[in-house]
């Protein structure tokens, strides 16, 4: 017989948004001296830390006092092959596209290139505090196939998928309907619910993408079962001109994904900067989720995001990076920038901390129809988390010696955390990144 396993019980302040705190006061839980007891990868028991070490005598608990413990983060909108090209500042989109982006996207064709980016780009992820990402591959299946490699040894939670598109970009980057057919079918068979890896259909935008290639989309999404969709909307102007221009019939950016039955639960749309009371609507009723990215939306110039606008009607809202159009992997940042880009927006909504800590965790976890799975600490859910811990000597710490309420020290984090102060994070329990050694 064996006897069950003793469990982790880490000991620290820690907080969490089971429930939504756009919808619900009090969303935001919260422990002075916390304790989540990890057992078999999962959250055995998340509360105040005498209380679990009373039920649970036997687990070897694990002092973390100094930092906090938060969820692990999510980002619903990530580009892998646009790693190198962060930093991108001075273009709009479609300029940003042709001289940044999509050059070093076709470098993606050598599967050495991309291995070696896959690495840098799940260590990006793991040493900011992300545990969970939907990822938008590259325009080529090896490289796609290397991201979901590194992804698996990572033990991130990673979905993704082969980025489609036969028109109007670089010819290099193009697939027929065909090949991207035959190509997807190959990755979702080899990649699709092994451990934690998931597949996402990806036609870049509808822009790059004709009615033939948005008809194999649909197919695959019909094909297999529980595979997630993304994509672009309503970015920025220029390219909303263009799509009306190659979809006449389509009376909105957004019918033109409809029209192939892309949209819904599992359905996640990034940007949607300039948009209608007609497509929220419809969003809404969809339930699709739009990645939000203020960090790309401010420095591509396209646009403030009508968050209240979305929120009024019911569209799911989480939140992305954007990386290499957005400014970097810290989730913690995008949620600022979301917090700092709602201050100036006409009608923006002032965010609070449990709103921003509900953006950057829980509500990417619904995004990506997981939240039974991640996104906070509830019992029974897998044990991710990022440990919060800032070195000694810097402003994080020294305003952390004064935060007395949660939300203050939340805030504080939001503001101030960087990678430097991420010292732990696990997926399943099992540690995916140690953070730096930095003397206090
Ligand atoms: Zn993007």
């Amino acid at each position: 017989m064996t006897s069950p396993e003793p469990g982790e019980l880490l000991r620290a302040p820690l907080f969490h948004t089971p429930r939504n705190p756009f919808l619900e006061d009090r969303a935001l839980v919260s422990h002075d001296d916390g304790g989540l007891l990890i057992r078999n990868g999962r959250i055995a028991a998340s509360g105040d830390f005498q209380v679990i070490r009373t039920a649970h005598p036997e687990a070897v608990a694990i002092d973390l006092r100094g930092g906090f413990l938060l969820p692990g983060l999510i980002d619903t909108h990530v580009h892998f092959p646009q790693l190198r090209v962060l930093g991108g500042l001075g273009r709009t989109l479609l300029d940003w596209l042709d001289v940044c982006a999509l050059p070093e996207e076709a470098r993606m064709a050598d599967e050495s290139h991309a291995r070696r980016i896959a690495q840098g780009f799940v260590h990006a992820l793991a040493s900011h505090g992300t545990t969970t990402a939907l990822v938008f591959g590259a325009h080529f299946a090896a490289a796609t196939a290397a991201l979901f490699e590194a992804a698996g040894a990572s033990g991130l939670r990673i979905a993704s998928g082969l980025v489609m598109s036969d028109r109007r970009l670089h010819p290099e980057l193009h697939q027929t309907p065909q090949s991207a057919y035959r190509d997807c079918s190959d990755l979702i068979r080899c990649f699709h619910g092994r451990g934690r890896l998931l597949y996402a259909v990806t036609p870049r935008f509808a822009l790059s993408a004709s009615e033939a290639m948005l008809e194999v989309c649909r197919t695959l999404l019909q094909e297999h079962n529980g595979l997630r969709f993304q994509t672009h909307l309503n970015e920025n102007p220029q390219e909303i001109a263009e799509v009306a221009r190659l979809f006449p019939w389509a009376k909105d950016y957004l019918a033109v994904y409809e029209r192939y039955g892309l949209g819904g639960r599992r359905a996640v749309m990034a940007h949607n900067v300039h948009t209608t009371a007609s497509q929220l609507d419809r969003l809404a009723a969809d339930g699709t989720t739009i990645a939000h990215c203020p960090c790309s939306n401010a420095a591509l110039g396209s646009g403030l995001f009508a968050l209240q606008r979305h929120l009024k009607a019911g569209v799911r809202v989480a939140l992305g990076t954007d990386v290499g159009g957005g400014t970097g992997f810290g989730m913690l940042k995008e949620a600022l920038h979301a917090y700092l880009l709602q201050r100036i927006a006409p009608e923006g909504v002032m965010l609070d901390a449990a709103q921003m800590l509900y953006l950057a965790t829980r509500a990417g976890a619904e995004a990506l129809d997981l939240e039974s799975e991640t996104g906070d600490f509830q019992t029974g859910k897998s044990a991710d988390l990022v440990y919060i811990r800032p070195p000694g000597n810097t402003p994080l710490a020294a305003v952390l010696e004064r935060a007395g309420t949660p939300e203050q020290i939340l805030a504080a984090i939001f503001t101030l955390a960087g990678s430097e102060s991420v010292r732990e994070v696990r997926v399943a329990g099992s540690i995916v990144h140690p953070g730096p050694i930095v003397s206090q």
